[in-house]
């Protein structure tokens, strides 16, 4: 059997470490058999997936280094591999499984479905929502059916029971059916979900192993009925142990910046992030802690993942990098600073900020280093302004934080104009608003335009110097972000108004 593996990113957000962690383990378990190994989009859900986020996939996973045989960009003859240009081949798919009988078109509205749900509470039980649930009598099946009103196509999933799953590391792990509801295949749009996509696509594209995320589990026994009703053998699974931060929690980025970006732009080597991601969960036989992706390969067994959640530590990837760094000569660390930032490119985008406000080239070290440097070293004093409160501030810096967290095109006009009116329905004046803004992303207030800086320095590093800011400012408790989510809806709402 050729072994094929697969990554299969959503393009939504910024790339995530996570992302590479599963395609470094899928590239390497498929260069240990001699395989292939693939990159598919999955971007079915077409209102979050973006071309600037798929790209940045392409760019971020390039960067570390793990190459993939196939994919959009690359082709194959497995393709197309962006699951948006398939959307025929799921279609035809969802109308085998209603012919055989495996899947129902579902007339029911979010309201009745809520309903629904709440009745099962209400009986104290403890189960998904089931296609007895869901299915309408025959004359209200037609009825709504000719108004022409909107459906899903639902599998057929069996009401109880227990579904044994295989996993390469975990064994035989046993689910239970009543927790697994009736999934929605296709969606009244007409896309799949990505249950019907994936199934349809790692079967298409020959894929023998899926190495994912542990987060897939549990909804492992609906993936294996659906190969069932096809006919299909099921690849062989494997899942991955989730990434965790420090405090074991789910590796997110309010504790831990899990941008593959924001680790390239603090100028990490891509060489010491894949070592270090390689040490989730895994080791090499003689235990070394450093090591290269070559040598990984060559030294890889799946068996050796470890199931603990492994914890991404920043302290620790910054030790392993400072190993990587010793291990350059002059010439090879001078190459990798310049190529990392001190090059044309990069410093020509600070020169036009500084050169009117210098006399001396002496003074430009100091004023162009926060485009340098990571976070900058700030206290609470470092915003005194005026009367503002720095609690009204760290307040600020969230909601800008949130703005700037759904902004997708990085530009000075659009950061501008998100703070312009941010501070318009706080009723603040703009020079106010940017005042912690300036402290935050430039260490100072007196810099030039910090909507100009935050274009240069980028989206990852001014958000994780925002996130920065505000735990300067004492951070933002659970209840309070509570709190704050409700007004900055209401805000938001008032800017529109
Ligand atoms: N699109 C899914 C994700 O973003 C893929 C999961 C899988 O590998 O099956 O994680």
């Amino acid at each position: 059997m050729t072994v094929r593996t697969r990554v299969a990113p959503s393009p939504t957000g910024d790339p995530h470490v996570g992302t590479a962690y599963i395609a470094l383990f899928n590239l390497c378990f498929a260069r240990q058999h001699g395989g292939q190994f693939i990159l598919r989009i999955e971007d079915t859900d077409q209102k979050r997936s973006t071309s600037q986020s798929e790209q940045a996939i392409f760019d971020s996973l390039r960067w570390l280094g793990l190459e993939w045989d196939e994919g959009p960009d690359v082709g194959g003859p497995f393709g197309p591999y962006r699951q948006s240009e398939r959307s025929e081949l799921y279609q035809q798919y969802a109308d085998q499984l209603l012919e055989n009988g495996h899947a129902f078109r579902c007339y029911r509205s979010a309201e009745e479905l809520d309903q629904l749900r709440q009745q099962i509470k209400d009986a104290g039980e403890n189960r998904a929502l089931k296609p007895g649930d869901l299915i309408l009598s025959a004359e209200e099946q037609t009825r709504r059916q000719e108004a022409g009103d909107n459906f899903v196509i639902r599998m057929h999933v069996p009401e109880s029971g227990r579904c044994e799953v295989n996993d390469m590391l975990r064994g035989t792990v046993e689910l239970d059916w009543a927790l697994q509801d009736a999934q929605v295949l296709l969606k009244s749009d007409g896309m799949p979900t990505y249950f019907l996509a994936n199934v349809v696509d790692d079967h298409l594209m020959e894929i023998s192993h899926v190495l994912r995320g542990e987060e897939w589990l549990n909804s492992a026994p609906k993936l294996k009925l659906l190969y069932e009703y096809f006919g299909w053998q099921m690849p062989v699974l494997c899942h991955m142990p989730l990434l965790r931060n420090p405090d074991k929690s789910k590796l997110s980025k309010r504790k831990n910046p899990t941008s593959i970006n924001f680790y390239q732009r603090m100028g990490y080597m891509p060489q010491a992030l894949v070592n270090y991601l390689g040490r989730m969960g895994w080791s090499m036989p003689d235990e070394r802690e450093k090591f290269s992706l070559t040598e990984m390969q060559a030294q890889f067994d799946i068996q050796r993942v470890s199931l603990g959640g492994p914890v991404f530590d920043v302290e620790k990837l910054s030790w392993l990098n400072g190993e990587w760094l010793r291990d350059l000569d002059d010439n090879q660390f001078l190459d990798a600073l310049m190529n990392w930032s001190f090059n044309r490119d990069y410093v020509m985008q600070i020169i036009p900020h500084l050169r009117t406000r210098v006399e001396t080239f002496s003074q430009v070290a100091d004023k162009a280093a926060f485009c340098f440097n990571g976070m900058p070293a700030i206290t609470v004093d470092h915003f005194q302004h005026g009367s503002v409160e720095t609690e009204s501030m760290k307040e600020w810096l969230q909601f800008y934080l949130w703005s700037l967290e759904a902004q997708v095109d990085w530009q000075r006009d659009g950061l501008f104009a998100q703070a312009q009116s941010i501070s318009k329905a706080l009723d603040v004046k703009l020079k106010d608003f940017l005042h912690p803004v300036f402290v935050a992303i430039a260490g100072t207030a007196a810099s030039f335009s910090v909507v100009d800086s935050m274009e240069i320095i980028g989206a990852d590093i001014s958000r994780a110097r925002l996130r920065h800011a505000i735990d300067v400012l004492g951070g933002v408790s659970k209840k309070q972000t509570k709190k704050l989510e409700k007004a900055w809806l209401t805000l938001q709402q008032s800017s529109i108004d």
